[in-house]
């Protein structure tokens, strides 16, 4: 089935590109273990996502949706010794268990990030962008706010920074416009917001593997 050939797929191109790691393992373990669910970007994405921050040399980087932490520990890595993730996370039980894997990864990747717990969109709202804008935002939380979470990520990053938003395919519910789920709803509407927006370029990016079918939009602010 094209599930099957998409895991085999995914699995394959990992065991070249994505050296095994025992940080990732324990961060995967053990939220699973502390019941968390199983909802992470899969290695060849957190792959992708720390590539993107190298590329634009990021320093500041926000998130939103840390979940276990494992896209975090990715991030982190690809931050000179004194940038700076912060990561919006809603459920205590999730920033521990968070706080937990990021220590496993070292002191040196645990110390760059600072999570935030409460509703991102209120934790939004008390960010900056002096004395330094955000470089990269990775949005990864509640679909039904992702036009918020949108709208206040290109308040905070920089000119020629980067905004990847995760799940804008949902195995193509978005497109199908007899499928009203609200998430599904919400995110057309972010796309009509990219449309209308003279301010950011945008694009989508289909994704296939592990995590199924779905896509990440890369959005750059002019
Ligand atoms: N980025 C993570 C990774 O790849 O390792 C996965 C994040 S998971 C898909 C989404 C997370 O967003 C969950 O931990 C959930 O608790 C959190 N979340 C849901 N609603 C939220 C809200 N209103 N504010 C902040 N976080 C929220």
């Amino acid at each position: 089935s094209g599930k099957e050939i998409w895991t085999r797929e995914d699995k394959y191109q990992s065991s070249f590109l994505v050296a095994q790691d025992d940080a990732l393992d324990f961060a995967v373990q053990n939220s699973s273990q502390n019941g968390l669910p199983d909802i992470a970007v899969s290695p060849l994405q957190g792959k992708f996502l720390y590539l993107i921050s190298k590329s634009i040399q990021a320093n500041r980087i926000l998130e939103v949706g840390t979940l276990g932490g494992y896209s975090a520990i990715w991030l982190s890595r690809s931050l000179p010794a004194k940038g700076e993730l912060v990561s919006l996370e809603l459920k205590e039980e999730h920033a521990k268990v968070a706080r937990e894997n990021l220590e496993k990864a070292g002191a040196d990747v645990s110390a760059r990030v600072q999570i935030i717990v409460g509703p991102a969109h209120e934790s939004l709202a008390q960010l900056k962008p002096e004395p330094q804008p955000f470089d990269l935002a990775f949005i990864d939380a509640d679909k039904s706010q992702f036009t918020t979470y949108y709208t206040e990520a290109k308040r905070l990053i920089r000119s020629g920074g980067v905004i990847i938003i995760d799940n804008m395919i949902r195995r193509g519910g978005v497109s199908d416009p007899s499928n009203m789920d609200f998430n599904n709803v919400k995110i057309r509407e972010l796309l009509q917001l990219l449309r209308d927006d003279s301010e950011v370029e945008a694009t989508t990016i289909g994704t296939v593997g592990v995590k199924s079918y779905d896509g990440f939009s890369y959005i750059v602010k002019k």
